[in-house]
């Protein structure tokens, strides 16, 4: 959008010196520079989304489905909204699961005593309160440990030492994670006792990753736990000099009956004509987090991110002519229950979601954008992407993947907009106690808080939609 006689005197005024308000060209009087430039030029600066981070992780960390600090994180969140101009502010009910981590502990006990850096899966069970002791037998892979002789790998402990790569794009993480989620039940089909895994994360600090894990029905429960990275590449050391490794974990973790939390809904309803204002343009973050860390990257940035991005659109003279609508999101981490009952109360709206997009990747910059929606509907696309580029970020031929809120609105159909954020030093501090604010980038959110701006309005104010993402791409890219 916005091609032909409209940017042209824009690109006259900034040639002539970004900024200089005393002397701008006189064709810049008389065709102002477009809403799109204005509220990204705005949030550069005057973005408080990392003031926002600050806010919230003080009021509610951290802000695990089912604890205090997510309960408190709801207030957060509504005050939040309304403090940013937006309407229509309300919570909707949900009800989401309830772990609790407990104590836990975790030590080498042979060749030699060595205590080690341990955190249980998220939705693991606990181990009895003596602990539990075995002898350890390592796979490097869900792959691998199918090679494995069920004899070889009865009454022991599995740990999976899956190293995971760093990427900007965060491919690292997902070639890697199966083993978080799955090795407890292949573990445990082959009769292993407990699985422990080394942690899914980029740094060499003693800080262990939870995330989480799963259990089929059909298969015995045994527990699960992250060593951290230089733990387990100790452990690794040990097993490939063809040590005997007895290992000792003892795990408090338990689950309690499901609880009621709430998604966080506000809007910036749009300008235009009755049908135009029902229709939606929908940002999305977690409003949860893991319970070791502050949940500062994940997702506080994220929502932060969102919640600037409206505020600024609701600032604005001029508003887009469709809504622009914030979703805060319940239990991202441990269940999605959130982003399925959003989907099921808005059933009968779905139709009106013309786009959305989801923030949940720290403070790493934006540097490429990416769709998935109608085939046909790429030149909309490109529009969007247009009221970005000044921010250095590209548009690619690559589809969107897809944040896990917004997989039950893909499954349906609703087209989504993918910011794609750095996310080189992201699983330094992803799932663990260094999940803190020191960690974010100020400058850095400032230009994804701007992104989102921009891009959620022109999507918004864009004369064309998205169509709808095809059916057979509908359970893709997640
Ligand atoms: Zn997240
Ligand atoms: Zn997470």
């Amino acid at each position: 959008m916005r091609v032909g006689w409209s940017w042209f005197p824009a690109l006259l005024w900034f040639a002539a010196g970004t900024g200089d308000l005393a002397s701008p060209p006189l064709e810049a009087a008389e065709a102002p520079p477009s809403p799109e430039r204005v509220v990204r030029e705005a949030t550069l600066r005057t973005s408080v989304a990392l003031e926002t981070v600050r806010s919230l992780v003080d009021e509610a960390s951290p802000r695990l489905s089912g604890s205090a600090g997510f309960t408190a994180a709801i207030g957060w969140a509504v005050r939040a909204m309304q403090a940013a101009g937006l309407d229509r502010v309300h919570t909707e009910p949900v009800l989401v699961p309830h772990w609790e981590r407990g104590d836990e502990r975790g030590e080498i006990l042979a060749p030699f005593p060595h205590r080690v850096a341990i955190a249980a899966l998220g939705g693991s069970i606990g181990t009895p309160p003596a602990g539990l002791a075995a002898e350890v037998i390592e796979a490097e892979s869900l792959d691998a440990l199918a090679r494995l002789a069920p004899a070889a790998v009865t009454g022991k402990i599995v740990f999976f030492h899956t190293v995971m790569e760093r990427t900007r794009d965060g491919a690292g993480y997902g070639e890697a994670v199966a083993v978080r989620g799955k090795g407890a039940i292949e573990a445990a089909k082959l009769g292993a006792v407990g699985a422990i895994i080394r942690s899914i994360g980029s740094d060499q600090n003693r800080a262990p990753h939870t995330g989480a894990m799963h259990y089929d029905p059909k298969v015995r429960q045994i527990p699960a736990a992250a060593l951290s990275i230089p733990d387990a590449e100790l452990l690794h050391r040990l097993l490939a000099r063809g040590k005997s490794v007895r290992f000792q974990m003892s795990l408090g973790a338990r689950t309690l009956p499901d609880v009621e939390g709430a998604n966080v809904v506000g809007e910036v309803a749009g300008r235009g004509s009755k049908d135009e204002v029902d229709q939606i343009v929908m940002l999305g973050a977690h409003l949860d987090s893991w319970d070791l860390g502050q949940g500062a990257l994940d997702d506080g940035a994220g929502c932060a991110v969102v919640l600037e991005a409206a505020r600024q659109i609701a600032r604005l003279a001029t508003r887009p002519k469709r809504t622009v609508r914030v979703v805060l999101f319940a239990n991202e981490e441990n269940g999605l229950a959130g982003a399925r009952a959003y989907a099921k109360a808005h059933a009968t709206e779905v139709g009106a979601h013309i786009l959305a997009l989801e923030s949940d990747f720290g403070s790493g910059r934006v540097y490429e954008t990416r769709f998935l929606g109608g085939p046909d509907r790429r030149a909309h696309f490109l529009a969007v992407a247009d009221a970005v580029k000044p921010l250095g970020i590209a548009a690619s031929d690559g589809p969107a993947e897809v944040g896990a809120d917004l997989t039950p609105l893909q499954a349906v159909g609703v087209p989504i907009l993918d910011l794609r954020q750095d996310g080189s030093r992201y699983f330094d501090f992803h799932h663990t106690a260094n999940d803190t604010v020191e960690h974010l980038d100020g400058a850095d959110l400032t230009q994804v808080a701007a992104a989102y701006a921009a891009a959620a309005y022109a999507a918004a104010d864009t004369p064309g939609d998205f169509g709808r993402v095809p059916p057979q791409e509908r359970e893709k890219h997640r």
